[in-house]
């Protein structure tokens, strides 16, 4: 055997092998497509099939041969053009015109072929070169429109049908004018012929998982952040979107559980959501019966909703139920303008994506009942904290109040008459004031957290805010430094909230300041439109990395729960909400030699030139611990 009769006899066993894997794929998906693919290689088949008997039985010289191979052979270029219909949709005259031509050829190749066997011939040229060549054409353009594993089965398509058709033809050629080139390219382009249609028609597994790996790996890394994305709606339009993609569809829709039972409901394409009954629209019925449908006319399958369909161009729509474990959680729903190519891909990948897409929504619902815990889990431990910080911090001044009060029924029982215990009563009045402290910061930090703080905000002149603290502290001793800048800086606050912000800085100041020296006020312009209020100190300071924790709630600092106890760590949760419900910001810093600079940085409408100039001189007044805790 010849290398060329082993490339002929390769070329028609794997033309019949296809045949058959065509056949087999028509039997179990009986589509339009299917049956013409049929068509195309069963007349491959037959004209294979024939020349092997011709050469068997010597049947070469009979007309009525030559007849039914032309006949059979002018089928496959009818079957292309019937193969560009199914897959990419042409005129109907295309169809008709077709049709007749085949007509005409056949005609000839029966009752002329005898006659003029070479006009006839040319004749199948023709046929072949214009509507083989047209449909080679179209197989590429349509190539081009689709993405994915279609689009590469579709150019391998292409690039067999544009083969096939030159392999006939030269051997046509090769018949009219025998030259022994032609006789060699011949069976070589058949042969790539058949091995691109095994390619488009019949890839072998592993080849059709190669080509379908970039979609789905597109489509994992697209909707892998479904699990995170805040927003169900917006999680689910990026998953349809990239489902869309990996099929090359027009679009597709996912369906959840309804807000009421027995419903569907859908992102809809205007923001929000469309709600449905669970049996409603193709999808619906998917869901319902749990299992896929194809309907490649939707508008047919579904005349109710015929109008939705036709508006989103839904003309093939592909359903198939989103579940896990036995569990319905929702549907996936493909929808195209005609029937996908190559179905048995699709169906695969859409109940492959469900599958996945069950897994994220899955995974969605369990990160969503997770944080429910650990927000509830975190409020009940604030809770706690809560009111074991508020009881310990309670008692302290409580115990003294009653000491103080049963002391003084004790002297007034044994002697009504005695001399008023003044520095007993001045002890009760001081604890009293402290309880009442804590009561209001525990209210406000609680009303804060709920957001719900009265906010009065007015016009004010910030150097009279500070003149305001400066002042209250000095009723009780304490001649704080004031630095403020020439020209008055407005901003619109709450004068009373925001004093209560600046006293509460002082007062910490007071506190952490072991050596009694006192701090120092600070406004200043920091630009235009920003107002900067410093409480300076240069007490124990603050550990770098605490500088934001200790505006929490409840925290304080590692450094001071040895030195002091009578604070809450409430403080400046209360500053720092305020300060923000004012559209500003409050930081620590520490104070260069020691200590800490508390800053809030304020919106302010008229700032001042940023020189600033000592208004009140530095008073070096050094307090007791008593005064100090007293203001
Ligand atoms: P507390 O009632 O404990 O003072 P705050 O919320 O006012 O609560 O302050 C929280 C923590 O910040 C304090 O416990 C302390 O550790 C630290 N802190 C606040 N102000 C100062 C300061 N001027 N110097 C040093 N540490 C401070």
């Amino acid at each position: 055997m010849t290398a060329l009769e082993l490339i002929s006899l390769a070329n028609q066993v794997l033309f019949v092998g296809l045949f058959v894997a065509v056949l087999w794929h028509a039997m179990r998906q009986p589509t339009r497509a299917s049956v013409n693919t049929l068509l195309l290689f069963g007349s491959i088949a037959v004209v294979v099939v024939l020349a092997r008997l011709a050469t068997a039985f010597s049947l070469n010289e009979t007309g009525w041969y030559s007849s039914t191979i032309l006949v059979a052979l002018s089928v496959a270029p009818l079957a292309m053009v019937r193969l560009v219909d199914d897959f990419s949709g042409t005129p109907r005259w295309v169809q008709v015109v077709g049709l007749v031509a085949f007509g005409v050829v056949a005609a000839l190749s029966i009752f002329a072929f005898a006659a003029v066997e070479q006009i006839v011939e040319l004749a199948v040229i023709a046929w072949f070169l214009l509507v083989g060549g047209y449909a080679a054409y179209a197989f590429a353009r349509e190539a081009t429109r689709t993405h994915g594993i279609t689009r590469r089965r579709m150019t391998a398509v292409a690039l067999g049908a544009l083969l096939f058709i030159a392999a006939v033809i030269i051997a046509f050629v090769n018949v009219l004018l025998p030259t022994p080139m032609l006789g060699m390219i011949g069976p070589l382009l058949a042969l790539g012929a058949v091995i691109a249609f095994f390619l488009g028609f019949a890839p072998p597994s592993w080849i059709r998982r190669a080509w379908r790996e970039p979609d789905l790996r597109h489509f994992l890394e697209r909707s892998i952040h479904l699990s995170a994305l805040e927003d169900e709606r917006r999680a689910l339009v990026e998953v349809q979107e990239a489902a869309a993609a990996a099929f090359g569809a027009t679009g597709a829709r996912i369906g959840i559980a309804g807000t009421q039972l027995g419903t569907l409901r859908y992102p809809s394409a205007m923001g929000g959501w469309v709600e449905y009954r669970d049996d409603e629209f193709i999808a619906g019925q998917a869901y319902s019966r749990q299992e896929r449908i194809v309907s490649l006319d939707a508008s047919r399958a579904d005349p109710e909703h015929a109008s939705v369909y036709q508006s989103a161009a839904a003309n093939t729509v592909i359903a198939a139920p989103i579940t896990a474990e036995e569990r319905r959680i929702g549907v996936l729903v493909i929808f195209a303008e005609r029937a996908p190519i190559f179905i048995e891909d699709d169906l695969w990948l859409i109940e492959l994506l469900a599958g996945q897409i069950a897994v994220l929504l899955d995974a969605r619902t369990l990160a969503t009942l997770a944080a429910d815990i650990r927000s509830r889990e975190e409020a009940a431990r604030l809770k706690e904290e809560f009111l074991s910080a508020a009881a310990h911090d309670l008692r302290t001044p409580l115990t003294v109040v009653l000491g103080q009060a049963e002391l003084l029924e004790r002297r007034m029982a044994r002697d009504p008459n005695a001399p008023v215990d003044a520095a007993g009563v001045t002890r009760i009045a001081r604890e009293a004031r402290r309880l009442r402290d804590l009561v209001s910061e525990l209210l406000d930090a609680q009303r804060l957290e709920q957001g719900s703080a009265i906010m009065d905000p007015a016009d004010s002149d910030l150097g009279e805010v500070i003149r305001a603290v400066h002042e209250r502290f000095r009723d009780h001793g304490l001649d704080l430094r004031m630095t403020m800048p020439e020209q008055p800086i407005t901003s619109r606050v709450d004068r009373m909230r925001l004093e209560q912000v600046l006293d509460n800085l002082v007062e910490n100041a007071l506190k952490y300041t072991a050596n009694g020296e006192l701090p120092e006020l600070v406004l200043e312009a920091g630009g235009a439109t920003e107002a900067r209020l410093r409480v300076i100190d240069h007490g124990v300071g603050i550990p770098e990395d605490e500088h934001e924790r200790i505006f929490e709630r409840f925290y304080r600092a590692s450094n001071v729960q040895s030195i002091t106890d009578t604070g809450m760590g409430l403080g400046l949760y209360i500053c720092r909400r305020t300060v923000e419900a004012h559209g500003g910001r409050i930081w620590v810093e520490p104070t260069p030699g020691g200590g800490s600079t508390f800053v809030v940085s304020l919106p302010a409408l008229a700032a001042a030139q940023p020189e600033t100039t000592t208004v009140v001189p530095p008073a070096v007044q050094v307090p007791t611990r008593e005064a100090a805790a007293d203001a």
